[in-house]
This record gives C-alpha cells, structure tokens and sequence, in this order.
C-alpha cells in the first residue's frame, strides 16, 4: 500500500496541477471538537429537546432566531477552546508546499484550518465560519465577524439584553444570522464557494478526502466530478465510508487512519518525493 501512495504522489507531481484537500468532522473531533450530529447536538428549547437537524434550519430560525442563535453560541463557545491539531498543521505545510497548486475545501466551520495558518484565499468554508455572521436582509452580499464582546454560551445560558444589542447588522441595524449553511439552504458561489469548488474538482490532479464521510451533497459532486475526470482520490478515514469505492477505482487509496496520522503519512510522502 505504501509503494501504490508512492506511485499515486509521484504520478500527481508530474502533471503540476492541482491537489485538492476535502476535510470534514473527522479532522475537528481530533481537537474535541464533536459532530453535533450526534447527542451533543441536542438542544432543549421548553419542554421540546431538538435534534440537530431541525435546530439547524431556517424554518427554525425564522420560528425562534433567539433559540438558534443561543445555540450557535453554545457551539461557537466550543469552537473557540479548540486547538488545530497536527492534521490541520499538515495541511498548512501543504499549502507552503505547493501554493497556488494548493485548495482547501472544508466542511467544518469551526475556523481551525484558518487558525492553524492556511490562507483565506485557498481556504473555502463551503458550509460557513460560526464565527461570523451576516445580515438577514441581505442588506449587502457579505459577512462579518462576530461582535468581540460575544461570549460563548453553555447549556442551559439564555439569549440576554446584551445579545440582542451586540447581533445587529453593521450596515442596516437589522436582525442577522450566523453564517452557516442550513439544512434547508442551498448552496450559492457568493456565501459556499459551489463554482468555485466545481471548477476546482475538474482541474484536479489529486484529490484527498479527510474525516468526511460524504453525508451532504456538495462533498459528493467534487468526489464524482474528479473520478470522472479518471484522477485519483485518496480517502482517509477511521472507517470505509461511501468514499471507499470511489478512492478504490480510481486508481487511488483508502487510508484507514485518523486524520491526523493519514495527513502526515502523505506529508512526509511528499517531503520525499519533491
Ligand atoms: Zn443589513
């Protein structure tokens, strides 16, 4: 296997285009940070306890915006005591590396690869940044950080006075909302990146798939658009997900490891190899 990476790196840096990094959840819960998929995403609104997938909609959000901004600052509070790890720290050296060869598309919107040194421009938060917001007017097309004096909440916190004076649009003074991809949304170029990313999967030469098991549908376009493009994909995964028959024909691997342990396995490949 370890020959077949070899091969699949040294045939990349012969063709001098672009490799494409997709990471998800897996990379984040190696710094605690949890899939809130799962229990912890949990929210109890009254007597009403909330699955994730209903907290995190617009339906809910025009319902109760307080309830769901109190969430995001629940989470947003996690986020915040998070560290890059050495998978995220990986992905920087790729970055110096490699420079305009280089793209990051990610899942996570918990601002860890930022963090960790990768650059705002080769970095494409296709769901979002929790710490930014943006106005639900649309009053203009962009987003803007969290007010500093914002804190983090814990269970059980309520939205306050405070909260209510600080979440308002720079511009227009309107209510705003956190800058995240809903469950009911679709994706757009302007707030995603989607063309971006599109465009991206068909110029490239080598893609490589981190703690994301291809749950949401942006994340499976790019897997499809390269394997149709007859590029290799590598998975790296705990578990085979349903990116293991892809990276497979492709030509290319499944790496059963940690985020961490796969992206620095391919780190080193590459140290070797360049
Ligand atoms: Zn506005």
């Amino acid at each position: 296997m370890v020959d077949r990476l070899k091969e699949i790196v040294e045939g990349f840096l012969s063709t001098k285009s672009r490799l494409t990094f997709l990471t998800g959840a897996g990379i984040s819960a190696e710094s605690n940070i949890p899939t809130f998929r799962g229990p912890e995403g949990y929210w109890k609104v009254g007597s009403n306890n909330y699955h994730p997938q209903e907290m995190a909609t617009y339906r809910m959000f025009q319902q109760r915006p307080e309830e769901v901004w109190t969430w995001y600052l629940y989470r947003m509070g996690i986020c915040k005591k998070a560290l890059p790890n050495s998978g995220h720290l990986a992905l920087v050296a790729f970055e110096q590396m490699l420079g305009d060869q280089f793209t990051l598309i990610t899942q996570n919107v918990d601002n860890l690869h930022l963090l960790a040194g990768n650059s705002p421009e080769r970095t494409w938060q296709i769901h979002g940044n929790i710490f930014f917001m943006r106005c639900v007017s649309e009053c203009k097309e962009r987003v803007y950080p969290l007010p500093f004096e914002i804190d983090g909440k814990n269970k059980g916190d309520h939205f306050t006075e405070k909260d209510r004076g600080l979440l308002k649009c720079p511009d227009c003074s309107g209510p705003v909302r956190p800058h995240v991809l809903w469950f009911d949304e679709s994706y757009n170029e302007n707030y995603y990146r989607l063309y971006s990313s599109l465009k991206a999967a068909r110029e490239t030469g080598l893609l490589v798939v981190a703690g994301t098991s291809g749950a949401t549908n942006l994340p499976n376009q790019i897997v499809n658009e390269v394997f149709r493009n007859l590029k290799p994909i590598i998975d790296i995964n705990i578990e085979q997900s349903p990116f293991f028959v892809p990276a497979v024909k492709s030509g290319g691997l499944f790496l059963e490891q940690k985020s961490t342990v796969g992206l620095e396995i391919l780190l080193e490949k590459f140290r070797a190899l360049l």
